[in-house]
């Protein structure tokens, strides 16, 4: 290659098309001459659109050349913005903004929302000394905190040792970037120091995984900046995701928390599960499935849960396990025989009511309910039993604020409509297919409150 570089076909070329090679070799960044030469070297002509100045780059239409057949971009001679930055040869930023009048620049600020003109005054010294602190001083306005929101959000990037605390609406130092851990509600483990804790009037923003476990949403907020621009900005999907049994009442249930980003949308899977004895009378499965400080189940739901079928249908689950053998005499001893002969499936099969996969119609929550064969190692009388497993999972939301459509919808803000936001696309599907795309749950997806009657803690047969 390198001796066809001065060939004398290649240098007619040149003089073929000069005019061009001369365009280019303005076009080019002022820094790159010596890359701009070697590229000419290489490449077909190409039609330019040149900007004067720092600004100085090309817009091109290229024709057939090698590097758009090699895979390479021409877009790599473009320079970075921080080579720009040390270019001492580069114009004042106050000579090229002073290229527009006030007047047109006026007209592009009518155009711009109080986060942008922020945005726009914060970016350099010459739009700064145009625009001034009044952008800022309409973001201080408490009844413009969606604009703050929208401006402060986009200093995430720039400060991986802040969270931006949505009680304050400013940026709070992290105390221990990296070590941060999810524990229970009962135990203290700020992620920073905020005066606003503790004052109730405040949201501190979360919500309710199981019985004693919350998520706040700072930690959604770390889980999403550590995925969006790395590890340092927050805290990984693993060392959130959590194993462990209630300590509370006489609950004998234990959790497993998992976390993925599916979409830029954290998704939980929350499945929960207890061994579940045959024949049950109500108050046996109350016992089994409530909190008895606050009756609300010990696995995972969202704030909907007493409105439709979840909880008929788990008691329905609860009566699909088979009973042991009742009676005595001559009935007992026929139905030894008959299970002798015929014995038991292990696997208990639900019906149509409980089997399906379930969607909160308010909240982006789907459940599934099964009946499991499992070991219970503890137990040296009866190894294998059946366990009762319901799983939940969510969609967290984008962990922007805790004015996304899905974190108000999980903490109960009414108005999202689970069927019209989440359409065919079943978190549960997207979820499980982050990890293993074979085992998708092949369940139908129903409705969780088909006919939509909200009667709360008044209906539904709940408790
Ligand atoms: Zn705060
Ligand atoms: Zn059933
Ligand atoms: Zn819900």
């Amino acid at each position: 290659m390198a001796a066809n570089v001065d060939s004398p076909r290649r240098s007619s070329l040149f003089g073929l098309f000069k005019k061009s090679k001369k365009e280019r070799s303005q076009s080019v960044a002022p820094t790159d001459d010596d890359t701009g030469r070697k590229m000419l070297g290489n490449r077909s002509p190409r039609r330019s659109l040149q900007l004067p100045g720092k600004d100085n780059y090309v817009i091109e239409h290229r024709s057939t050349n090698l590097s758009s057949l090699s895979g390479h971009s021409g877009l790599r001679t473009m320079q970075s913005p921080e080579q720009y930055k040390t270019d001492s040869q580069t114009e004042p930023g106050e000579s090229i903004v002073a290229r527009f009048t006030e007047r047109t620049w006026q007209q592009v600020y009518a155009y711009l929302s109080d986060a942008d003109l922020a945005a726009i005054s914060f970016s350099c010294k010459a739009f700064h000394s145009r625009l001034g602190t009044e952008p800022f001083q309409k973001l201080a306005d408490p009844d413009n905190l969606a604009q703050r929101y929208d401006f402060l959000q986009r200093l995430d990037k720039t400060l991986p040792g802040h969270l931006l605390c949505f009680d304050c609406h400013r940026y709070h130092k992290r105390i221990a970037p990296g070590e941060e851990k999810l524990v229970p509600i009962n135990v203290q483990s700020p992620v920073y120091d905020c005066p606003e804790v503790g004052n109730p009037n405040k949201i501190n923003p979360r919500i309710r995984i199981t019985f004693d476990r919350i998520m706040p949403l700072t930690f959604v907020q770390m889980a999403m900046r550590a995925h969006r621009f790395g590890a340092p900005y927050g805290i990984t999907m693993d060392t959130i995701s959590r194993r462990y049994k209630d300590k509370v009442d006489d609950s004998t249930w234990s959790h497993q928390t998992k976390f993925a980003v599916v979409k830029g949308h954290l998704l939980m899977r929350v499945m929960s599960s207890c061994y579940a004895p045959p024949g049950l009378p109500p108050a046996g499965e109350r016992h089994l499935l409530y909190s008895r400080q606050n009756f609300i189940p010990f696995f995972s739901v969202c704030p909907h849960w007493q409105d439709g079928v979840l909880m008929p249908n788990v008691k329905c689950a609860l009566r699909h396990i088979p009973k042991p053998l009742e009676g005595s005499g001559l009935n007992r001893v026929a139905r030894e025989t008959k299970l002798h002969f015929n014995p038991e499936k292990p696997i208990v099969s639900l019906c149509h009511n409980c089997k399906p996969m379930r969607r909160c119609p308010e909240c982006p929550s789907e459940y599934l309910i099964e009946i499991r064969m499992t070991e219970d190692k503890a137990d040296p009388t009866k190894l294998f039993k059946q366990t009762l497993v319901v799983t939940r999972w969510s969609d967290l939301g984008d962990g922007s604020s805790p004015f996304t459509p899905e974190w108000e919808a999980l903490n109960g803000k009414p108005g999202f409509d689970s069927v019209e936001a989440l359409g065919k696309r079943a978190v549960a599907g997207q979820f499980e297919a982050e990890f293993n795309g074979d085992v998708i749950p092949s369940q139908n997806m129903l409705s969780m409150n088909p006919e939509k009657m909200k009667l709360g803690e008044k209906g539904h047969d709940w408790y």
